[in-house]
């Protein structure tokens, strides 16, 4: 080769090291990411949730955007540092948790993965579970609340205590950072969560939770109090867009082969009633908490998430979906949008 040859060969690999597995450059991405940040900064619409009076209290024009790419790569706008409570996209990685100790059949058996097509926390869901004929195993799934607070009870530990160490042990390696919980929305919902503790002795007199629902819906309630900020959350969809590999701290927090199975629940009901919609608008597999958090998987290339705490009418961030939508589109982030071979 010659001497210019490889200067050009070495200039390529740096290149294609600087770009990742993403098809763009770094400056691409940190604008589709300011694009919609200033797209969106101003809209208006959507209402904190008020049920846990404590998320009435937060600020709705908290808006931050984090991409983290699957190289490790952490883009930003907005307020990326404030934290609010991660609520339902807790159920992701206690699910992934569960999943990581006992296998993809455990939950598939104990809880199902089919969305129930009703709203997170309906109580006739409950009452009206069909179960998959021969074996048995309910038709639910681990992101609406009977499911979750199923999932909770599934983690394994001698004490309360030994189970919380490991659910915010988990969602700490998924962030890279260790997370403690909102003590005032931990309060706040534990004065308020009897819907929750309904939903929790439903679901053992169903033989659906095992034992201990008290300890399952206050561990459930804990880890919805968990703090996070939007780059936290982007962090946490990263590891799963990376095979379960925590891309900025380099830890398998999840087998690789237990990741699909966590995605296809995500695609299926991470954003409640709307998971239909939102999969057709962008393919990617999400969930959504009441506390204005959004995270989505980009497999491979990236993990995204916006807080914002006012919400649609089935439950989601409006600016977060919209966000998030727009930059997934600009950055090729569908997975089922593949481009044929040969084409330009
Ligand atoms: N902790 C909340 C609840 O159980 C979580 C709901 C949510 O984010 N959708 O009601």
């Amino acid at each position: 080769m010659t001497s210019r040859r490889m200067v050009l060969a070495a200039v390529a690999v740096v290149a294609l090291a600087a770009f990742g597995v993403n098809a763009q450059s770094p400056d691409e991405v940190q604008q589709a990411v300011d694009g919609a940040y200033a797209k969106f900064k101003d809209l208006k619409e959507g209402k904190n949730a008020d049920y846990i009076p404590a998320l009435a209290k937060v600020d709705p024009n908290l808006f931050g955007i984090a991409v983290v790419t699957t190289d490790g790569k952490v883009y930003t706008a907005g307020d990326v540092s404030t934290e609010v409570s991660i609520q339902s996209i807790s159920k992701v990685f206690t699910m992934a948790q569960v999943i990581q100790e006992q296998g993809l059949e455990s939950v598939e058996k104990r809880i199902g993965v089919d969305a129930t097509g009703a709203r997170f926390n309906s109580i006739i869901a409950v009452e009206g579970v069909r179960t998959v004929v021969g074996t048995g195993a309910p038709e639910m799934n681990p992101l609406v609340n009977p499911g979750a607070i199923s999932a909770t009870s599934m983690v394994t530990g001698a004490s309360a205590d030994d189970v919380w160490r490991k659910i915010i042990g988990f969602h700490t390696d998924a962030a890279g950072r260790p997370l403690n919980v909102l003590q005032d929305v931990y309060k706040s919902e534990s004065d308020t969560n009897q819907r929750n503790q309904a939903i929790g002795a439903l679901m053992l007199a169903y033989g659906y939770i095992k034992s201990n629902w008290e300890q399952a819906v206050d561990l459930y309630t804990r880890q919805c109090s968990i703090g996070v900020n939007a780059k936290d959350l982007a962090t946490m969809a990263a590891t799963l867009a990376a095979g379960g590999k925590n891309p900025v701290t380099g830890k398998q927090v999840l087998d690789a082969s237990k990741v699909p199975g966590v995605l296809a629940v995500m695609a299926t009901a991470g954003l409640y009633d709307d998971s239909g919609k939102w999969l057709y608008h962008t393919g990617l597999p999400a969930k959504s908490g009441v506390g204005g958090g959004l995270l989505a998987v980009s497999p491979g290339k990236f993990g995204i998430a916006v807080v914002s705490p006012p919400l649609d009418d089935a439950g989601n961030s409006v600016r977060a979906q919209r966000a998030i939508a727009a930059i997934s589109n600009a950055l090729g982030g569908n997975p089922y949008a593949a481009k044929a071979r040969n084409s330009n």
